[in-house]
């Protein structure tokens, strides 16, 4: 058990190592908030800017003081992330998943070549076998040309790709990509980051929509944005704790219909857990379920750290959505 005075009445600051270098950062940290419905967490990554922040800010709240709605599934499929690395440490990833069926492989990294993508996509295919699903995700790295290109070719090396995310950076690019290949094109950056995410439908663009609940203002705010895309939603994470993990099964379980895999098994990035019952993906599979924050497993975190997370929720708290 953890000493009682690491975790404070309803604010707990979490610092953890991340396994692998990931979105250039090593540690990952964040608040958890405890309410009256749960724990919740606001863990936005520093480049975010306080504005930017609100909507984190608003998906914590929810899960600590309202709760979410009724679940419609006990389980939701998720995916093995493959990050931009040689075939060998590809297989061994997808090997070690926990039964993951869907492997999303990261491509279009920049001072990697095009071969090196179609070597790692051949080598996943190769290590799920011919009924594993896989999708591949360039975070808006290609123009269009290179989109329509390497759509084809890493579609080819995939024995038929689920679906390309985020070939290109902006809207127009996208929809200008869907209309020249037959694979289907993902969403995320477009709508995450977007100040319209129905955009992306009008202009046509996205067959598919990535809802990640902290960057769109938590659970019952995706909902709501599904409806309105009027697509099929796959829900992934932020890199959050179990305790944000569990926000994004929430959303997912809510779902009316959910046909892919979601993006929510990151925990294995994380070394460590601000829970002694973690979230386990089991036969490729995460339970909707909600643990509690004992920070078990969590660093001790300095007073530094302490203070600078709580003067960034209160510079969120009072700023303008
Ligand atoms: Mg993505």
């Amino acid at each position: 058990m953890v000493p009682p005075r690491r975790l404070l009445d309803d604010l707990a600051v979490y610092s953890l190592p991340m396994r692998t270098r990931f979105r250039g950062i090593d540690v990952r940290e964040g608040v958890l908030l405890r309410g009256a419905a749960g724990w919740g967490e606001f863990s936005p990554f520093w480049d975010y800017d306080v504005a930017e922040c609100v909507p984190w800010l608003l998906a914590a709240r929810e899960a600590a003081d309202v709760g979410w709605p009724a679940p419609r599934r006990t389980t939701v499929p998720v995916n093995v992330t493959v990050p931009a690395v040689d075939p060998e440490p590809a297989v061994v990833i997808v090997r070690d998943s926990a039964g993951c069926r869907t492997a999303k492989v990261k491509v279009g990294e920049p001072g990697q070549s095009e071969a090196e993508d179609i070597a790692r996509v051949e080598a996943v295919r190769d290590a799920l076998g011919p009924g594993g699903r896989v999708r591949v995700d360039a975070n808006g790295a290609w123009e269009v040309d290179v989109a329509v290109r390497m759509t084809r070719l890493l579609d080819r090396a995939a024995g038929g790709l689920e679906y390309v995310e985020q070939p290109c950076r902006t809207v127009e690019e996208l929809a200008a990509v869907r209309r020249r290949v037959d694979v289907p094109v993902a969403a995320d950056e477009s709508i995450r980051r977007a100040a319209d995410p129905l955009r992306v439908v009008r202009l046509e663009a996205a067959d598919i929509a990535v809802l990640k609940v902290q960057p769109l203002g938590g659970v019952t705010a995706c909902l709501r944005i599904a409806e309105q895309v009027g697509l099929p939603v796959v829900v992934s994470s932020a890199l959050e704790t179990s305790v944000g993990i569990a926000a994004g099964l929430a959303l997912a379980a809510a779902l009316p219909e959910l046909p892919y895999a979601c993006g929510l098994a990151t925990l294995a990035l994380l070394d460590g857990d601000v829970t002694s019952k973690p979230l386990r993906v089991v036969d490729g599979e995460l339970p909707v379920a909600r643990p509690d924050a004992d920070l078990a497993g969590a660093m001790v975190v300095d007073d530094m750290t302490m203070r600078r997370w709580r003067a960034r929720m209160d510079a969120v708290r009072h700023a303008r959505p």
